[in-house]
């Protein structure tokens, strides 16, 4: 007999638990089930924690929307909450004449998207505020940011259980099916039935999404909104994500970091003209003021 449950997140990495922060003060019995031994183990502890202004995106799409709203959100809760976070800045660096137009171009998709706080500057303004930048001119973005990840989520956590939600560890959800109006899934050697389940498991959203043994679209579009397709799918078992056409496509990235020893040199977040498929080489700071490029 499986135990019936209100709402479940899977993953708690940022996302997972900030859903369940929503959740929870939107009132609902929220549990978040969690396959490692801690929160954050996976990308959300492995990333530059870069609070992003929204700049880049396409206007009107969710991602443009999302930031651009995302980042004052999240200013204000890490103000409230204290948690660890610096509005130090970013510089989008033009070294070549020929590279100014595309900086304007920049320029205007950040106002296009709402980030209106957007400056070009000049090389002589940008030797006063970084004097080991060499540059014909560059884009300074001052709401561009960087924030303690770690406090963060536990931040979002403790809110989760304030309220009498709880964060599971060790407990990796499988076999996901739908269920009349709501889903069955299986947790060690238990199963169980929601009325909601968000899929935030990360890199493994779409094996959960894929992992059940009835098959449904519709599932996997609702649990896990965009179900990533990719080399994931055969890991789940008989259902693959080619029987589902018109599932959108996961394209996997790999970042590389290089760590300087000691003090950075730098004191905003300095990033190249964007290249295809990346932001380009860039140098970010942590909280410590050290240093490192992505
Ligand atoms: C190199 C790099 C740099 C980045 N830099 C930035 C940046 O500067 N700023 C920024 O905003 N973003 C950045 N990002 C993106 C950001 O890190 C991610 O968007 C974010 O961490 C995703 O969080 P998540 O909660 O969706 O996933 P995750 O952190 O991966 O969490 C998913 C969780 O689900 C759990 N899980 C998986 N399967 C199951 C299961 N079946 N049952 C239970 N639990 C499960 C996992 O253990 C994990 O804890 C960067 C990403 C990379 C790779």
């Amino acid at each position: 007999m499986a135990e019936k449950l209100d709402c479940v997140v899977v993953g708690a990495g940022v996302v997972g638990l900030a859903i369940a922060r929503a959740l929870t003060l939107a009132g609902r019995d929220v549990i978040v089930l969690e396959a490692e031994a801690r929160i954050g183990m996976h990308s959300s502890s492995r990333n530059s924690e870069v609070i992003h202004a929204g700049i880049y995106y396409p206007e009107h799409s969710l991602k443009a929307r999302l930031c651009v709203r995302g980042r004052q959100l999240l200013y204000d809760y890490c103000t409230e909450r204290n948690v660890d976070h610096q509005r130090i800045g970013k510089l989008i660096v033009a070294t070549r004449e020929d590279e100014l137009d595309k900086l304007r171009k920049i320029q205007q998709q950040g106002l296009k998207n709402g980030v209106d706080d957007l400056r070009m500057m000049n090389a002589d303004e940008i030797g006063e505020i970084e004097p080991n930048v060499e540059c014909v001119s560059a884009l300074y973005s001052p709401s561009t940011g960087i924030v303690d990840s770690h406090a963060l989520m536990l931040a979002l956590q403790t809110d989760v259980e304030a309220h009498g939600n709880e964060v599971v560890l060790n407990s990796e959800v499988t076999n996901l099916n739908t269920a009349g109006q709501g889903l069955r899934f299986e947790c060690g050697d238990a199963a169980f039935v929601c009325k909601t389940l968000v899929n935030s498991a990360g890199l493994g959203a779409q094996a959960l999404a894929l992992s059940g043994d009835r098959p449904r679209g519709g599932l996997l579009q609702n649990a896990g909104g965009s179900i990533p397709v990719g080399a994931h799918s055969r890991q789940a078992g008989s259902r693959h994500a080619g029987d589902f056409p018109g599932l959108l496509q996961h394209y996997f990235a790999k970042g590389h970091y290089f760590a300087y020893q000691g003090k950075s040199p730098f004191k905003h977040l300095i990033y190249p003209l964007p290249i295809d498929g990346g932001l380009g080489i860039h140098a970010t700071n942590d909280l410590a003021g050290d240093s490192g490029q992505t």
